[in-house]
């Protein structure tokens, strides 16, 4: 999965471009630059490679996406659709713009059921907001469907899925925008960094100016710029963003060393007839950072995980039911509210109803399931030993 684990002299050298002429801010400072541009220069590569009209490079994922739901106007009192299964960030960002999470089940694409998100719809609900996770995607298709029937905008959280597609066109490029987070376990890192992308002109114009304090970026002189809006500091630095430059121009190399590496492990895996696969709407768009499977029910797959554990060689499969940051069952400071400071009383109610919430259908799928993270430097002889072991256990059980 992480970019990071071939790091190289093409990272070193943007790097000491920016290290060499000491300008570490991404805006101004024109004369002392020598022509280095790297947030400038990666928001232009990002437009290419991943398709879209606009990007906007943030210090962070999380603040990607609270940056993509603020500049589509999601804010007090509207409903935001996000998974059961995904990263904290989702309800972070959420809850940080004084909207509602509405956490739905999620079926066997590892991403949000769309039956569950039409059932979760209510006058209040503004926004969904799938994440492709573990480099696979949602049912893209049914949920625009969704979007346009009632009107709601549709935000991409592709921070998992880089450089995955769906029916031709870039993950992150399809909703009203898409973000990417480039932390450091990402497909392609800035060390940290993230970014909004759209083709609306009026959703990046708001990311721009809000993400550095509201200035309009119309003018040579920064002090001399206008603040349409209050905005705020999420900018990225050129030193995280000489990182993600050296390593965009490397993606097509990392993606092509996951899928052959996923192949390779699921061909191993699939020998297992009692062993079935996440199902992904695009088979062609798998990002294929993780292989994630299926055993045939939670008691099993609990026993298989017990088992590689006391082998020593659990690392890189995750067992997501148990997992403290990616699913609901271990979030109790979201069910019981834990904010630093309060909550609007009705914000806090909607919230904290999550802990009563039925949510069997996600874990009828989420206990049965194990992903196991592909690394970009298995050498062929050993994804064969991870792959027998993993059946040598699996058969133990069934
Ligand atoms: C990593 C991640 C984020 C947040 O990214 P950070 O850069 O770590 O803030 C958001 N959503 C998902 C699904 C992620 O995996």
């Amino acid at each position: 999965m992480p970019g990071f684990e071939l790091w190289s002299d093409v990272e070193r050298k943007h790097l000491n471009d920016v290290v060499q002429n000491g300008v570490l801010m991404r805006y101004g400072f024109d004369g002392n630059r020598n022509g280095h541009w790297k947030a400038k220069e990666l928001e232009a590569a990002i437009n290419d490679y991943y398709g879209c009209k606009y990007s906007q490079l943030v210090s962070n994922g999380t603040a990607a996406v609270t940056l993509a739901l603020l500049a589509l106007g999601v804010g007090y009192g509207d409903e935001v659709i996000i998974p059961t299964f995904t990263f904290v960030a989702s309800f972070e960002a959420v809850i940080s713009v004084g909207a509602v999470p509405v956490l739905v089940d999620v079926d066997d694409t590892l991403t949000l059921s769309p039956a569950a998100v039409k059932a979760a719809i209510t006058s209040k609900t503004k926004c969904i907001m799938p994440v492709h996770m573990c480099g696979s995607m949602a049912d893209l298709d049914a949920l625009q469907a969704i979007c346009t029937e009632h009107n709601l905008v549709l935000v991409e959280d592709a921070c998992q899925a880089i450089g995955g597609t769906y029916h031709g066109k870039k993950l992150g490029s399809i909703g009203d925008a898409g973000t990417f987070s480039f932390d450091y376990v990402k497909t392609m890192t800035c060390g940290e960094g993230g970014v909004v992308m759209t083709n609306r002109e009026d959703v990046y114009i708001s990311c721009d100016g809000y993400s550095d304090h509201g200035h309009d970026h119309k003018g040579v002189d920064r002090g001399a710029d206008l603040h349409p809006i209050i905005g705020y500091n999420y900018r990225i630095s050129e030193l995280h963003a000489a990182v993600g430059l050296a390593q965009i121009g490397r993606v097509n190399e990392f993606l092509a060393i996951q899928r052959k590496n996923q192949a390779a492990l699921k061909a191993i895996l699939s020998t297992v007839p009692q062993i079935s696969f996440r199902r992904v709407p695009d088979e062609a768009g798998d990002s294929c950072s993780f292989l994630s499977w299926f055993l045939p029910n939670g008691e099993i797959a609990n026993a298989v995980v017990e088992e590689l554990k006391a082998q020593g060689i659990l690392a890189g499969n995750f067992y997501w039911y148990n997992n403290n940051w990616h699913y609901i069952r271990k979030w109790d400071h979201l069910k019981n509210a834990k904010t630093l400071s309060s909550l609007s009383p009705e914000l806090k109610e909607k919230v904290i109803h999550h802990a009563t919430k039925d949510f069997s259908v996600s874990d009828a799928v989420m206990s049965r399931c194990i992903s196991t993270a592909i690394s970009l430097l298995w050498t062929e002889q050993q994804i064969k030993e991870k792959g027998e072991k993993i059946v040598a256990a699996v058969k133990k059980f069934i």
